[in-house]
C-alpha cells in the first residue's frame, strides 16, 4: 500500500492497520506520479470517505513514497529499542495515573472515557484558546475534541510532562486530517 501516497492510520489500540488512498488512481500529492483524476472526483471521493470516518482516527499522517535508497542505506533512524524504551515509559506513566484514581479499569489514555478526560487533560489558558480556536476554525466535532485531547495528554506523556502544554496540543491538532481542514 505504501507504493502510493496513502493517507495512513493506525487505530489507537486493537484494531488493524489500515490506509485510505487520497483519490481513486491512488496518486494525488505523489511527488513522483501524477493524478489522473479531476479535481472534481479527488473531493468528491475525499468527501466521501470523510466526517464520521476519518472523525474515529486518531493520527492522521500523509505518508508519500519512499525512496529505495533510503530504505536501503545504512543510515538507522531511532532504534526500536530506543523508542520501545520511550513508549514504555510513557504506557508506565498512564498505568500510574489511572491505577492511583478511581479508573482502575482504564489502562492507558486511549481507554479514557470522558470522565477520565475531563480530569486527566486539563488544558491551561493558552491550551484552551488554541483548543478553541481549532474548535471553530477546524469545525471540530465533540468526539473529534476528545480524542484531540486524548493524544494530546499521550504526546505530553512521551515527553514527560505532567501538563498538557501548547507544543502538545498543536502536535495532536495536526493528526487531524488535512482535507477536513479546508
Ligand atoms: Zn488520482
Amino acid at each position: 500500500m505504501l507504493s502510493k501516497s496513502a493517507f495512513c492510520y493506525s487505530s489507537n489500540t486493537k484494531k488493524m492497520s489500515d490506509c485510505v488512498h487520497p483519490c481513486p488512481c491512488g496518486y494525488h500529492g505523489d511527488s513522483q506520479k501524477p493524478c489522473t483524476c479531476a479535481p472534481a472526483v479527488v473531493t468528491k471521493y475525499q468527501k466521501r470517505i470523510s466526517g464520521p470516518l476519518l472523525d474515529r482516527i486518531d493520527i492522521h499522517i500523509e505518508v508519500s513514497r519512499v525512496d529505495y535508497e533510503k530504505l536501503s542505506g545504512d543510515r538507522l533512524g531511532e532504534s526500536s529499542e530506543a523508542i520501545r524504551k520511550r513508549v514504555q515509559t510513557a504506557r508506565d506513566i498512564q498505568h500510574n495515573r489511572f491505577t492511583n484514581s478511581q479508573s482502575t479499569d482504564v489502562l492507558c489514555n486511549a481507554d479514557m472515557r470522558i470522565g477520565e478526560v475531563r480530569q486527566f487533560c486539563k488544558l491551561q489558558p493558552e491550551g484552551q484558546s488554541l483548543m478553541r480556536a481549532a474548535m471553530s476554525q477546524l469545525n471540530l466535532s465533540a468526539r473529534a475534541y476528545h480524542r484531540i485531547l486524548k493524544l494530546a495528554r499521550t504526546i505530553a506523556d512521551l515527553a514527560g510532562s505532567e501538563e498538557i502544554q501548547s507544543p502538545h496540543l498543536a502536535e495532536a491538532l495536526q493528526y487531524r486530517p488535512k482535507l477536513m481542514m479546508v
